[in-house]
């Protein structure tokens, strides 16, 4: 298969330095809605918390990388997505942006199917969206994007699912592990043992691809069962994050923190090295038991924290309310009759 080539549009000096409004897109979860979902191996997907941050970089002019948060209203279920496009003028931001919005639209149509035939069957269907519509638009042709998911049902194991060279991390007890192998060329040379993960980063062609969602009909996906236990941090990202920081860093920020704190942190830092590609990263936290993590987590409605302590008093204060309404009422009614002329 052959490599496709996103070199021109790292290129510094073809795209001059022009600073853009930041694309920032944080999204917090909300807390865990029953205790009694938790199992022994299992966990309460509703629990994780989540933030999602993508930013333009220093030096591109456009930013083509994309994410999505999606949580099913009944079952809980979490897909998270990271896509970075490439391709064209515009192609790269379409295609990145068609490959969420359709995988999103499945999930949201049965997330209940099997984890890996639901994640398959929403890579197909993005790939296809998207080859179908830069076959029909030219200046959309060759456009196409890498795709990263991690599907959270509650099981202890969750599912992996990608394309190209946007990455999975995990963080346990301190232990920085990346889960997925890159599609690209690099990735191919680091498997075989010719470069290492350093060399793979500054390597002339760390940006070409092996394979993309929507450059051709069909599309090699690969799907990786990962186990997950309370506690764990996972980090999706695009390149522009792993191509500007090594393991050790990442490994750093994603130790402690809210995940808002660490995602903001990821792309300071990133643009910090030189922020030569967008970056976008995608961070969950599994709260152990107990809050153990020392994270104050949102309160249960996702609202204003006072709202949640309020409540009692509120209802309290409202119901007092009333009955003095009906007392002044009942005092009206008794003292009419000997007021009226
Ligand atoms: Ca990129």
């Amino acid at each position: 298969m052959g490599s496709s080539s996103r070199q021109a549009g790292r290129e510094p000096s073809e795209e001059p330095t022009i600073p853009q409004k930041r694309r920032y897109t944080l999204n917090l979860s909300s807390e865990k809605k029953k205790d009694s979902l938790l199992t022994h191996s299992g966990y309460d997907p509703t629990i994780a918390l989540i933030a999602s941050a993508s930013d333009i970089g220093r030096v591109r002019t456009i930013n083509q990388d994309e994410c999505g948060d999606f949580q099913h209203p009944e079952s809980g279920v979490r897909l998270l997505l990271v896509a970075d496009g490439m391709g064209g003028h515009r192609g790269g931001e379409v295609a990145s942006q068609m490959a969420v919005r359709r995988m999103g639209e499945v999930f949201q149509e049965d997330s209940t199917v099997e984890p890996s035939r639901l994640l398959e069957h929403a890579f197909n269907e993005a790939n296809q969206v998207i080859f179908e519509r830069s076959s029909n638009e030219s200046e959309l042709a060759g456009m196409g994007t890498t795709a990263v998911a991690l599907l959270l049902d509650g099981s202890p194991a969750a599912t992996l699912a990608h394309v190209g060279d946007s990455r999975a991390y995990r963080m346990r007890e301190g232990q920085l592990e990346q889960l997925t192998a890159d599609h690209s060329v690099v990735g191919e040379l680091v498997k075989r043992g010719q470069l290492s993960l350093e060399e793979a980063r500054h390597h002339p062609q760390s940006n070409e691809i092996l394979r993309a969602l929507g450059t051709r009909n069909e599309v090699q996906i690969e799907l990786t069962p990962i186990d997950i236990m309370r506690g764990d941090r996972f980090l999706l990202c695009s390149d522009g994050l792993s191509g500007m920081l090594s393991e050790p860093q990442i490994s750093e920020i994603l130790s402690e923190g809210h995940p808002q704190e660490i995602a903001e942190k990821l792309i300071e830092e990133a643009n910090q090295a030189g922020g030569m590609d967008n970056v976008t990263v995608q961070v969950v936290v599994l709260p152990r038991p107990k809050s153990e993590d020392g994270i104050t987590r949102a309160p249960s409605d996702g609202k204003n924290p006072g709202a949640a302590a309020a409540g009692p008093w509120l209802r309290w204060a409202i119901t007092l309310i009333l009955l003095a309404g009906i007392l002044a009422l009942l005092l009206l009614g008794l003292e009419d009759p000997a007021n009226s002329p």
